[in-house]
This record gives C-alpha cells, structure tokens and sequence, in this order.
C-alpha cells in the first residue's frame, strides 16, 4: 500500500502569534515554523503502517516556500521515503491545496492519502474533505484509529460523544485526529539518513492549477485578553461566587 502523506509548514503551535498592526494578518517576521501538528500525527501512522508490513512506500508533499523542505526532511527523518515540493511564496488557500494534491495523487497513485484534521495557522478543516471529492474517493475524517481491513481499511472517527467506525473501500483519504498516536522524535542516524532522501522540486504551473486567492481576508484579530481573577477567602465563598454566575 503506497501512502501520501501532505505536511505543511505552519508557525510552531508554541509560538505567541502577533497580529500585524494593520489587521492583515498574522506577523511571520523572524517566528520559528515546525510541521503542522496533525501532519507529524499523519507521518506517524504511515510509518507505523510500513512498520506493520501494510505500507510499503510513503511519499510526502509539501506546497509552500523554499523552507518547506525542512518539513519535508523532518518527516523523511520520521521515516517517511521521499518528498514533493510544490514550490510558492504565495498563499494557497485549501481548495488550490486540494487540487494541486489531486493532480499528486493523480501522478504518484497512492492507496491511501493521511491529511492533517486541520492546519493549525488558517483552522480551516477543508482540504481533505475536498482533496476526497475532487478525486471522488471514499473518506474518513477524524480518525482516531486506522486499520486495514482485507482490501479495505477500517476508520474509527472521533465523533461528537463517541467514536464511529467507517470502512473504506481504497484508494481513500483519511484525515487525522490529536489522538491517533503520539508523533515519534527523529533519532540523530535517521536526520542523516534522511538527507539522503530524495526531494522533487516542482512549481505549482506544472499541475495547471489555479492558486490565486478566492477568499478576501477582512480583518485578522487578536483574541480579548482575560481578565485578572480574584483570590477568596474560603470555600464557601467560592461557592457563593460560583453560584452567582459570572461573579468570579
Ligand atoms: P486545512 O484544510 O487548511 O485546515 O488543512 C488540513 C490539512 O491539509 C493539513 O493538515 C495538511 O495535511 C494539508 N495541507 C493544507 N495546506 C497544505 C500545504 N500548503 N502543503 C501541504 N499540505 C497542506
């Protein structure tokens, strides 16, 4: 089974973010970048896949500056066994994503593709539910557990109150939740291993997709800052406080 799995670049989740001072968006000045979170999340299951004997190959995809190789070495470094950078300075929005990851997908033939829930900068939670309908594949999303299943593969969902669990028939797209495994740390020897690795270097032209902007940013804000709290005397009144609603 041939696994593709897309990473991309993103503030690093420990990062403050600073809005710019006109509103436009996020301050990206001198601010440290790391492998979106959920995509570590799907690095991690495909190797654990190839570990299992069930993935036989993993291709990872980056769109997005020249750095982004970085995150393409940290998951070669993970284990995955060679890249795609689909190289832009520009913004792509999560439908170009989508589409510039169905034309991948269209080249490489993967049985699988492992999408991150979401990305952590934008929050928009679409390019898998759109990458499965641009190719018309079955999806799975939120999976908190991925397991073939004869030809098929088995997903449990996280799903509001509980779990679900989806077969699907393959080629498929799953997207990945938190709690699906935790991301391993890449060990010294494979760092140097995976400079090695092959990267492809392609422009996002070569797939004939459209990646200019649909969407118009309005204004990007800072979130309220909280308000101190107060200390009580005792527990009762705590209690009282808590009682009182919106007096503590
Ligand atoms: P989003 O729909 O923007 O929240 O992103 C969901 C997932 O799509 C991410 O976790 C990645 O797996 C993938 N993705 C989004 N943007 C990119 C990109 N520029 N390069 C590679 N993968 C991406």
């Amino acid at each position: 089974m041939k696994v593709l799995v897309p990473v991309k670049r993103v503030i690093d989740y420990n990062v403050k973010v600073r809005v710019k001072p006109d509103q436009t968006g996020v301050d990206l000045a001198n601010v440290k970048m790391s492998m979106n979170p959920f995509d570590e999340i799907s690095v991690e299951e495909a190797v654990r896949l190839k570990e299992a004997g069930v993935a036989t190959e993993i291709v990872v995809v980056s769109i997005g500056p020249q750095q982004a190789q970085e995150t393409i070495r940290t998951a070669l470094a993970m284990g995955a066994d060679r890249g795609i950078l689909i190289k832009t300075d520009a913004t792509v929005e999560p439908l170009a994503v989508a589409k510039l990851l169905a034309k991948v997908a269209e080249e490489e033939k993967p049985d699988l593709v492992l999408v991150g829930k979401q990305a952590i900068d934008d929050d928009s939670n679409q390019t898998g539910q759109m990458l499965a309908a641009l190719l018309d594949w079955p999806q799975g999303t939120f999976a908190f557990k991925v397991e073939k299943d004869g030809d098929a593969l088995k997903v449990t969902r996280e799903v509001d109150g509980g779990l679900q669990t989806v077969k699907l028939a393959l080629p498929a797209v799953v997207t990945v939740d938190l709690r699906l495994n935790e991301p391993r740390y890449a060990s010294l020897p494979n760092i140097m291993k995976a400079k090695k690795k092959p990267i492809d270097e392609k422009a996002p032209d070569a797939y004939g997709v459209d990646i200019s902007p649909r969407l118009t940013v309005v204004k990007v804000t800072e979130p309220p800052t909280r308000s101190a709290g107060i200390k009580v005397e005792d527990v009762a009144t705590l209690v009282s406080k808590l009682k009182t609603a919106g007096a503590v």
